[in-house]
Order: C-alpha cells, then structure tokens, then sequence
C-alpha cells in the first residue's frame, strides 16, 4: 500500500450507538481497501453520562444510577457479538476502572481526573468496533491513541504537538497500517507524561484530521447521520438540503461557527496538508456526502447559515479608554492569557463590546469567569447573556454589490446586536437573542436558498 492512497475513517457517536449502527461502519471500512486507520466516537449518550459524571456532586447512587445506563449501552452491543470471553473480560476491567475513576474523591476539582474520566467512553467504543470489524472479515487491532496523540496539558480543551505527532505515528502506526487496519480513540490524548488529556466536544473529528496530517493520508471521511454538510443544521429546517461540495475555507467557517458535524479544528489539518474531507452518512452511504476540497467548481455569495448558541456578550467601559492607547491591548491580552477566542468584535470610543463562547460546564465557561475577574479590576464590565450568534457562510462576501442588504432585509423585523462584516470575506456573523435564532435562521435560509 502506499501512502497516497490512505485514507482515514472517522463514526461519530450514532454510528457506532449500537450492533447495528456498527455494522454499518464496519461495511463501509470493509469496502475500502485505503482506509487502514479508523477513529471512533463514544456511544452516543455514553460521553454526556461521563461528564455528569464529572462535573456535579453526586450521591453514590446516582453514581451508580449511570454507571448502569453506560453499561447498558456498551453491554447491549457486547451481548450482539455473543459475548466472547476475551472481549467480555476487557470491556469488563474498563467499567472496573471507570468506577474507580467516578468514585475518585476529588473528581470535582481535579481536571485532569475529569479528561481520564470522560476518556472511557472512547475506550469502550473501540474495543467493540474492533471486534465488530474483524466479524466483517478486516485483519483489525485496538490501538490505544494516547501512544502517539500527543498534547499540551490543557486538560479538557488540550492543543495538540504536531511535531510529535507526526514522529510518533510514524514511528508506531505507519508500520503497522501496511497490513492492519488500526482501530483508535477519537477526542482522547495524552500529554508528555503521560497523562489522558481530551480535545473539547466533538473532538474525534480533529483526531481524524490530526492523524491523517500525521500518516500523511489522502483522505479523511467523516461518517455521521446526516448525509452530508447542509445548507444549515437539518434540524432547524427539514428544507436544508446537503452540499455537494465546500471549500476548506467555507467549511472552516462553518465548523467554526457552530455547524456542529465538524469540531471547529477540523479544517486546520485538512488546509495543511490538503486532505480531502468527505462528510457522509454511515447508515445511508449510497446517498454520498459532500466532499470538501481545496478548489471548488462553483463559489457562490451564499454557501450555509450556521448558528452557536449560549454566546455572552461583554462590554468593557472606561471613561480612561477616551483617548488613552493601550486600552484594547490590555483588555486583549487577558483575554489571550486565558486562551479564549473572541468571535465579534465592535469598539466605540469609549467602550469595547465582544463575544465569549460559553456553553455551561465548559472550559470556556470556567475561563470566562477567570478573564472577567481580571477585567473587572481596571474597568467597568456589563455582562449580557442569552444570545445566539449567526453566521451566513459565503464567498467574496465583502466584495459583491448587494450581499448584506438582501441579507438585511431578510431580519428587518430583528434586532441585531453586534455586526460583523467586511474583515472576512467569507461570512457575516451577528448576534441574535436566543428566543429569536430559530425563525431567524428559517429566514435567512428562505430568501438565501429556497
Ligand atoms: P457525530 O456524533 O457523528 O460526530 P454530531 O452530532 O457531532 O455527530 O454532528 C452531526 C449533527 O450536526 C447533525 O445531526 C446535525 O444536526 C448537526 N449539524 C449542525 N449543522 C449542520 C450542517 N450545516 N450540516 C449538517 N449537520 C449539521
Ligand atoms: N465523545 C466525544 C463527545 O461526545 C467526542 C466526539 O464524539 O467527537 O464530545
Ligand atoms: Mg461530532
């Protein structure tokens, strides 16, 4: 085999759900002799059941209460494949350690108990799918990801070394996907010593991407339930229709954005490398999928409209900042201290307002509090919650005559609290009330596409 011809398999969470989802996957790695390394997610449910686990107090039987839902969910399928001895025995020490791992006493403050914690979900997934692929005739071995996905110890949120990781996959994966097919942990990492990290929700799609830049693969499938990256989120609207094809740039932008089928990193590998990245359903893979590409045949004005929900608005004020450099510099600099990306941005002259990424029970959340403690020290913060932000994906957006007043027109009847257009020219992003996103997506997707 050789090395431009390999390509790189990722099942989300509903594929690999139950016995059958898994077939399904394991049909479509089975009919394509490229991909030699395959990145599974989590049952579906089972990381959620994790991070409760996690994040809240919990009586010792609650703790059971969902240690026994995972069970039930991973057994379901371990009963499917008969319950081989072999199987059952590591499936069985897993839940051993998992246990241990819940019940660890300080759970609650220790992040890096938290990344091991929500670790086994992936572990489980792919002990099963290995079995399930080997049943479909494919010469698969287990291998654990945390050999060679190597992090930083951001625990929760971890920034990948792809300088080691390169070396390492190299080094342990390359010789042994000429005649195996390595089945491995998505979202999963581990720093330099060691120590499981995690990539932040969704993350298994980044794992895929990380690890075809690493082995140098052609291609990178993302296998999910929808067949395909859409016009918006389909469960917005039953009339998104499935894209064809995207550039690395627009997908970027959507995955950003809030298209939650791709984890926002995603592209970043992909753009490197240029890795072709088809997105497709496992249950329906005769439907296709949309490929993303680097040159696309056509670049319309409107390409998606995505939304991220639970966003903050803050707004610094200082009646210093009136003619006082270095205002913005300081706000900013605490908030690249803590890590946090800041989406919109609009500044007058005396007051600075932007969006916070803050889904509860994030990392983001947690450093949102750190940053806002800080800023409150040298100004005035106003902290708005319950926003919803945006964003219609396109092409030379900023260039073309007409772009922003069709899309105007189609929220007059909103209101629309930060714009941002005109730096990019392949979105413009605003925020929304979060009561109002819904119809506003349903709109903007009416008069764009329907
Ligand atoms: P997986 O578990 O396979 O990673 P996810 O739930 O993370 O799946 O992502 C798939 C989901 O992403 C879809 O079910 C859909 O609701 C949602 N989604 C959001 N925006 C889009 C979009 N533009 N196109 C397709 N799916 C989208
Ligand atoms: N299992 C992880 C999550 O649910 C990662 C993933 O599915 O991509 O967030
Ligand atoms: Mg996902």
């Amino acid at each position: 085999m050789t090395v431009s011809s390999l390509n790189i398999a990722k099942f989300g969470g509903t594929s690999v759900a139950t016995m059958s989802a898994m077939r399904n996957c394991a049909k479509i790695v089975a009919a394509e002799p490229a991909t030699r390394v395959v990145v599974v997610s989590a049952s579906a449910g089972v990381t959620n059941h994790l991070v409760s686990l996690a994040n809240t107090p919990l009586t010792q039987a609650q703790i059971i209460d969902i240690i026994e839902k995972i069970k039930a969910i991973q057994y379901s399928i371990l009963q499917d494949l008969g319950k081989p001895p072999e199987l059952s025995e590591k499936l069985e020490s897993l839940l051993e350690a998992l246990i241990d791992a819940a019940q660890h006493e300080e759970l609650l403050h220790r992040d890096d108990l938290k990344d091991t914690l929500l670790s086994f979900g992936e572990r489980m997934s792919s002990l099963l799918f290995t079995e399930v692929l080997k049943r479909e005739g494919v010469n698969a071995e287990n291998f654990d990801v945390r050999k060679v996905l190597r992090t930083d110890t951001t625990f929760g949120e971890a920034v990948p070394q792809l300088a080691e990781i390169e070396r390492l996959a190299s080094q342990l994966m390359q010789p042994e996907i000429i005649d195996k097919v390595l089945v491995t942990q998505g979202f999963v990492g581990a720093d330099e010593i060691g120590r499981t990290t995690t990539l932040g929700r969704g993350g298994s799609d980044f794992t895929a991407a990380l690890l075809a830049e690493a082995l140098g693969a052609q291609s990178c499938e993302i296998w999910t339930d929808v067949v395909g990256v859409y016009t918006t989120d389909p469960r917005i609207t039953d009339t998104a229709r499935p894209l064809p094809e995207l550039s690395f740039e627009e997908a970027a932008e959507m995955a950003n954005f809030g298209a939650k089928v791709l984890h926002p990193a995603t592209m970043e590998p992909a753009l490197r490398q240029d890795i072709k990245v088809f997105v497709g359903s496992s249950k329906e893979p005769e439907k296709g999928g949309t490929w993303i590409v680097r040159n696309c045949k056509h670049e319309p004005p409107y390409r998606a409209i995505t939304r991220r929900k639970e966003q903050v608005m803050v707004t610094v004020k200082t009646p210093k900042m009136m003619h006082a450099p270095g205002f913005l510099q300081q706000v900013f600099t605490i908030i690249a201290k803590h890590n946090l990306s800041v989406d919109l941005v609009t500044t007058s002259e005396i007051a600075v307002s932007f969006t916070l990424d803050n889904p509860a029970n994030s990392v983001a959340e947690k450093l949102n509090r750190e940053t806002l403690d800080e800023l409150r020290d040298f100004c005035e913060v106003v902290i708005e919650n319950n926003y919803d932000l945006v964003t219609v994906v396109g092409n030379n957006m900023h260039s073309a005559a007409g772009v922003s007043s069709k899309i105007f027109w189609s929220v007059r009847d909103y209101n629309l609290r930060m714009i941002c257009y005109g730096a990019n020219p392949h979105n413009m992003s605003f925020l929304v009330h979060q009561d109002d996103s819904t119809e506003i997506v349903k709109e903007l997707h009416r008069s764009l596409f329907e």
